[in-house]
């Protein structure tokens, strides 16, 4: 059966996930078909979610204005695996910023560029939890996780969480799509093995 992927695409790095979608459902024994998500009606067709990086204040008010929002919040209750990365981490997070209404589906706390000036953007080999090597974790003016909640936590820098999963999603600070290291998009979207909690 054919798996719909749906790329959040109203703003930040939509193409790179796309392919990066692609080459990840290589190791899927379903062949995979990605949409763009750019108004309302694409997401209730898709199987699996990705909300990309890139200005999550834009991000939010598009998601709201576009009445995405409710479609997001349908994928997640029905259990649908979702990959959100930076700026879409902190789209479905808890809201500690007035600049930015977050979804709430995603129990952690963030503080936005939390990696300072100097370290505006880092590539780190991660220990991530479920991942046998490092993975090439490239942060690009990043968020790190503040209260995890009830998420458990698959990785930290300098002991602060960087990706999480609760559920069906899958969260991380990094950017996974801009490596070719495919391993954090199979983990989050195309292996059953994910712990439900
Ligand atoms: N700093 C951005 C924000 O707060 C996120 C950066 C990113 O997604 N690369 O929205």
């Amino acid at each position: 059966m054919t798996l719909v992927a749906g790329v959040l695409a109203v703003q930040g790095n939509v193409s790179e996930h796309v392919r990066a979608t692609e080459r990840a459902a290589d190791s899927s024994s379903d062949p995979i078909e990605i949409r763009e998500i750019r108004s309302a009606g694409t997401l209730p067709d898709c199987d699996l979610l990705l909300a990309p990086g890139g200005e999550s204040t834009a991000i939010a008010r598009l998601v709201h204005e576009g009445g995405i929002a409710p479609e997001i919040r349908a994928h997640v209750t029905a259990g649908k695996p979702v990959l959100a990365t930076c700026a879409g981490m902190i789209l479905l997070g808890r809201g500690n910023d007035d600049r930015v209404e977050t979804l709430d589906l995603l129990d952690v706390v963030v503080e936005r560029n939390a990696f300072g000036r100097q370290r505006d953007s880092f590539e780190t080999a991660l220990e991530v939890a479920g991942l046998d090597e490092p993975f090439p974790a490239v942060f690009i003016r990043a968020p790190a996780v503040t209260d995890s909640g009830d998420c458990e936590v698959l990785a930290r820098v300098d002991g602060r969480p960087v990706a999480v999963r609760q559920g069906p999603i899958v969260a991380t600070a990094f950017h996974p799509e801009l490596t070719d290291d495919r391993r954090v998009h199979r983990l989050a979207l195309f292996e059953s093995t994910r712990v439900t909690q």
